[in-house]
């Protein structure tokens, strides 16, 4: 077996034995017993680009494990069939899904569609009882998220939203840092978030099926990083709008936001979500003590990075096999990540996009 391999079974049951906390020390303290615990079994809805990077990520797990897909494209459930060994009666499309109710052998649905189809799917998948695991977005506004929050916990299963880099090894570090008061005070954040967005066709430049532009898509990557790098809430929001090309980025799709968050310290945030331009994936934090940067800060990695006190050099792992091990603890044993992934802390993301686009719209400072 791989020495990675053996690091992530070490890692994981190191997770399980400390409920409730999933620092740093926990993260990378070994321990030489194997994994001998229930396994997560997942079918991943939405067999795309990102459902791909899952499903290979997830060959790495210990404690979670591809079982089932769920598609709308017969050819692509074929070739995941033979590929990860999937059998007949765990496939699914979109019309006979419900019938997972059904199926022992499916715990956990990961929906990894377009953000517009989340809200329907999750209820969808809560009603048939199995955990649900949505992307993010986690739909395309607050009221759905909510929505979805309502359901799940009705039905009596797990909403957890795909939030990656809440296990990634450096962002950890760095939380924790914060945590412990290394950067003393913290007082300001910058967030940038973008990239060139290519086939003005695809589902992410259209409103109903993605619910916004770059923010629903990248920008959240700046929202959801302000929160976990200072550790508290906006009590505020403005954001300005720029947009250079109205054909590609029609109405609702925004392409340009820069916005603000203020925070019940004092502290402040400056972020950029944009479509239009390459080379941003940036986090610098300072406090009254201290300061961290991170570039490339939320990107598949490694990500990198330096505080006051020297580099970042916490090991590489697949995010989305962190992620899924870390799911998996969560969902069976209660360990709860170093910042929560539940259905609640995506719908604070949801409140603060649906504040940013008003505030880009009426040019008011909009308050939560
Ligand atoms: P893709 O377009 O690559 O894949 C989406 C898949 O959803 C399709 O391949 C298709 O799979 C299925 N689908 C069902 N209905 C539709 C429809 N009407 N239009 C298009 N596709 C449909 O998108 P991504 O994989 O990049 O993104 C999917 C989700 O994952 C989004 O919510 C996105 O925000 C999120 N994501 C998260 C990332 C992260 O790092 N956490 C990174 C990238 C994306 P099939 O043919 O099997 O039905």
């Amino acid at each position: 077996m791989s020495s990675r391999r053996e690091f992530i079974e070490k890692l994981s049951i190191t997770a399980i034995s400390v409920p409730l906390l999933y620092s740093p020390a926990q993260l990378f303290a070994a321990s030489s017993e194997p994994y001998e615990g229930p396994i997560l079994k997942v079918a991943i809805m939405g067999l795309g680009s990102y459902g791909t990077r899952v499903a290979e990520a997830m060959q790495s797990c210990t404690r979670a494990k591809l079982v089932g897909v769920i598609s709308g494209t017969p050819s692509k459930i074929k070739k995941w069939q033979s590929k990860y060994d999937i059998p007949e009666k765990n496939c699914y499309n979109y019309d006979n899904f419900d019938a997972i109710k059904n199926n022992p052998d499916i715990d956990a649905v990961y929906i990894i569609t377009p953000n517009g189809l989340h809200k329907d799917q999750t209820i969808r998948v809560a009603k048939a009882g199995k955990h649900v695991i949505s992307e993010k977005p986690m739909g395309i506004n607050a009221q759905e998220g909510q929505e979805m929050v309502d359901v799940c916990k009705a039905a009596n299963v797990k909403l957890l939203i795909g939030y990656r880099m809440h296990f990634e090894p450096k962002t950890v570090a760095v939380i924790q840092m914060r945590k412990d008061g290394d950067f003393g005070q913290p007082k300001f954040f910058q967030g940038q978030s973008g990239f060139t967005i290519g086939d003005p066709t695809q589902w992410r430049l259209n409103k109903e099926l993605s619910g916004g532009g770059a923010m629903m898509d990248i920008g959240i990557y700046s929202i959801n990083g302000a929160r976990y790098m200072l550790g508290e809430e906006p009590v505020w929001v403005t954001a300005q709008e720029t947009k250079t090309d109205p054909i590609k980025f029609k109405e609702g799709i925004d392409e340009t936001i820069q916005f603000q968050m203020g925070f019940p310290s004092g502290a402040v945030a400056n972020c950029l979500s944009t479509y239009s331009m390459n080379n941003l994936d940036r986090f610098y934090m300072t406090g009254s003590k201290g300061f961290v940067e991170m570039q490339p800060s939320t990107g598949y990695g490694p990500i990198e990075g330096r505080t006051h006190k020297g580099p970042l050099t916490q090991p590489h792992i697949t995010h989305q096999t962190l992620q899924m091990d870390g799911m998996a603890a969560l969902i069976f044993d209660g360990v709860q990540p170093i910042v929560p992934v539940d259905g609640e802390e995506g719908v604070k993301d949801m409140k603060i996009i649906d504040a940013i686009f008003k505030a880009a719209k009426t040019g008011q400072k909009v308050t939560l």
